[in-house]
């Protein structure tokens, strides 16, 4: 049981029993379960509520949505869902350290402020990997783009380039298509990793043209995107092709720098928990894609984000009670969330 509310003393950090990193699918699941559990929740979010889901066009696998719902709709929807039981969610704020306390506690250092908890669940995502091909920094913004859900319509009636052959590349390119007049998705093999109705789905739309064992060596223009020269990985032929968009879909990183020398990782930089979502800290779990699991779909971190937070009262229960903190005289406001 729980007895720590959030204070708002001005010479003292915030203080709640669970802080959480990230409010990707995982994270608000396990926001709802926390604040539904009357633990003083917070999380917090570099960006905007929903991560890469709030920028995914269509989710047609998440369950109780026949239609499919938008990311930025579902996004929405389970931010709601987490507020309502008092979860105090806080955008725009990037999580820079986190500091093991004497009592086994954290204080949890933002861009901002300083926020103690007594147990951490780590949701922190995942971000497209950059390729490194020469224009791909340069026309960031000017053609180059991580995110047809933001800038497809820029590309109406014009050709564009998406290069990857997974999930992403094929569904994202086929919401870029309603936009362009043709979508080129440039791969490095002959067969697409993709989910197979999305690649039946891919393969019937004519805007969508597939050239296979193929790399793109150099993005190409003046002030904009104009080309791309790629490469036959078979018959090394270098070809350019006219584009006025490149759409990235190489991949993900975890995004977990700040959670160097704080928690296990593995070599792609992913958390290591046991199957009780624990991390090497105890007091500590995560969940989602930057935890190293098997597959990354909105479901399955939404499960997670579930379990950490079930764990996580069970880490609290484990504690001594803790004294409630006494509101500061300027305010009395203590209810979580609030
Ligand atoms: P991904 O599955 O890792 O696919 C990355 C693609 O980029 C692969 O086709 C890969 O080629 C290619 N690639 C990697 N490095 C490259 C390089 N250096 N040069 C050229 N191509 C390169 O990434 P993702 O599509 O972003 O998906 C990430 C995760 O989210 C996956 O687990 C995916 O299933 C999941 N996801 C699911 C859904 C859904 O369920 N609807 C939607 C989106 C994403 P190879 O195939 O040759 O390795």
């Amino acid at each position: 049981m729980s007895f720590v509310l959030p204070s708002r003393r001005a010479d003292q950090p915030d203080q709640f029993d669970v802080a959480i990193v990230g409010a990707g699918p995982g994270g608000m699941t396990a926001a709802i379960y926390c604040s539904r559990a009357r633990l003083a929740t917070v999380v917090l979010e570099r960006n905007t509520a929903g991560g890469i889901m709030a920028i995914t066009e269509r989710i047609e696998n998440y369950p109780g949505f026949p239609e499919g719902i938008t990311g930025f709709d579902l996004s929405e929807k389970m931010k709601q869902q987490a507020a309502q039981f008092g979860a105090d969610l806080r955008e725009i704020t990037t999580v820079a350290a986190l500091d093991r306390q004497a009592d086994g506690s954290w204080i949890v250092v933002t861009d901002e402020e300083r926020i103690a908890a007594r147990a951490i669940i780590l949701s922190p995502g995942v971000e497209a990997r950059k390729l490194g091909v020469p224009g791909e920094a340069e026309f960031m913004g000017r053609g180059v783009s991580y995110c047809a859900t933001c800038d497809g319509a820029l590309y109406r009636d014009k050709e564009v380039v998406v290069i990857g052959g997974g999930d992403s590349a094929v569904e994202e390119g086929m919401f870029l298509a309603k936009f362009a007049s043709a979508v080129h998705v440039i791969h490095r093999r002959d067969e697409l990793r993709a989910q197979k109705i999305a690649q039946e789905r891919a393969f019937a739309n004519p805007r969508m043209h597939f050239i296979w064992n193929s790399q793109v060596r150099r993005i190409v223009g003046d002030t904009k995107v104009e080309g791309v020269d790629y490469q036959n990985v078979v018959d090394k032929a270098v070809t350019t092709l006219p584009v006025s968009g490149v759409f990235f879909y190489v991949g993900q990183l975890p995004n977990t720098n700040f959670l160097q020398g704080v928690v296990d990782l593995d070599d792609g930089g992913y958390i290591l928990t046991d199957e009780h979502l624990r991390t090497s800290q105890p007091g500590v779990l995560a969940c989602g894609d930057a935890r190293a699991g098997l597959i990354k779909q909105i479901a399955n971190a939404v499960g997670e984000g579930a379990l950490a937070a079930i764990e996580t009262e069970k880490y609290l229960d484990t504690l001594e009670p803790v004294a409630q903190v006494a509101p500061a005289a300027e305010s009395a406001d203590t209810t979580a969330g609030a």
